[in-house]
């Protein structure tokens, strides 16, 4: 049996995932590796809070003295007004994805930023520095991505969402954050929209589209050019989007690599130790069941 103790001095530290539902996450298998890499007793385990319970299960941080959570959908913005305080990033997004329990004080992080940079960086090789990128989707994973873009320097961002007023919303904060960055938000389905990425060079998958085997590629055929790197943030699997680019021969990503990086991060955040990015890699890869996404 487990006896979890506050007080003990060989107590066991527990961290976890608040969401609705849970049950894909691969979250738990990546950051349990990390721990028995370094022999801690620490266990990360899967929590399905419905929305109406966010509230307790966030002050049962404190209660039970729980170390550290990662927060996903649909918790990741309304969590913040429960906490103690939140990183300047985490503050412009609108959203964290990890909560450190600091002594009783609940601190929020967004570690999607880093790890969609991360990966931009090691798998596309690519700096948005003065570039101009395509972003499908103005959801959660979205925010994330644009703003690190921004605050990378891109020169201009369209975003287009099948809900309008999402992608305006994005844009809106886009453009307060930096002025000289050209953020403009695109009716999905409006004549010309797809013309845009071909003055684009980099396209951000950031919808669920692509998720299930069925889902077409949501870029219609054509648009794909050789100057264009693609970034599907879907992870589960390989996405026709991925296979096309492939096909073209361009340089193009799946999204487990920002997952491998956001858990990095928020590894290291909670435990104040590199995190064994190779173990953490395998985990991932091995609870896909080989499926690289
Ligand atoms: P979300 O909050 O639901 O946002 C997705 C947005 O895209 C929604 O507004 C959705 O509209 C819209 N949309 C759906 N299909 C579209 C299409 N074909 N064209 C334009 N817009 C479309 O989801 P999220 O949390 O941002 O996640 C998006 C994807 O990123 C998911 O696949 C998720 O697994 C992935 N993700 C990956 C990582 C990673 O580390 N790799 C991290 C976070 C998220 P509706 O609401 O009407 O459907």
């Amino acid at each position: 049996m487990f006896l979890v103790s506050k007080m003990s001095s060989n107590r066991i530290s527990i961290y976890g995932l608040f969401g609705f539902p849970v049950g894909h996450s691969l979250s738990a298998p990546m950051h349990n590796a990390g721990f028995k890499y370094y022999r801690m007793s620490a266990i990360y385990l899967l929590f399905e809070v419905r929305p109406e319970s966010l509230k307790r299960a966030v002050d049962s941080l404190r209660i039970l003295g729980i170390d550290g959570v990662n927060v996903t959908i649909p918790h990741k913005e309304n969590v913040i007004k429960y906490l103690d305080w939140v990183s300047k990033d985490a503050e412009l997004i609108g959203a964290v994805n990890t909560i450190v329990n600091h002594s009783g004080r609940l601190l929020g992080y967004n570690t999607d930023c880093y790890g969609f940079m991360k990966a931009l960086e090691e798998e596309l090789g690519f700096s948005p520095m003065s570039r101009s990128v395509f972003i499908l989707g103005a959801g959660g994973a979205a925010r994330s991505v644009a703003y690190a873009l921004v605050e990378a320097g891109a020169r201009r961002i369209i975003v287009t969402d099948i809900v309008d007023r999402r992608a305006i919303k994005l844009v809106r904060s886009l453009q307060k954050k930096r002025a000289n960055c050209e953020c403009v938000a695109v009716r999905a389905g409006s004549r010309g929209l797809y013309e845009l990425l071909l003055n684009s060079q980099l396209l951000v998958n950031a919808t669920p589209c692509g998720m299930k085997s069925s889902d077409p590629s949501p870029i219609p055929k054509g648009y794909l050019h050789k100057n264009l790197s693609v970034f599907d943030l879907v992870y589960n699997r390989n996405t026709n989007l991925i296979q096309s680019a492939r096909r073209l021969g361009l340089k193009s990503t799946g999204g487990l690599g920002m997952l491998l990086y956001q858990g990095a991060k928020a590894f290291e955040l909670w435990t104040k130790k590199k995190a064994p990015v190779d173990i953490m890699r395998r985990a991932l890869k091995k609870s896909l069941g080989g499926e690289r996404g």
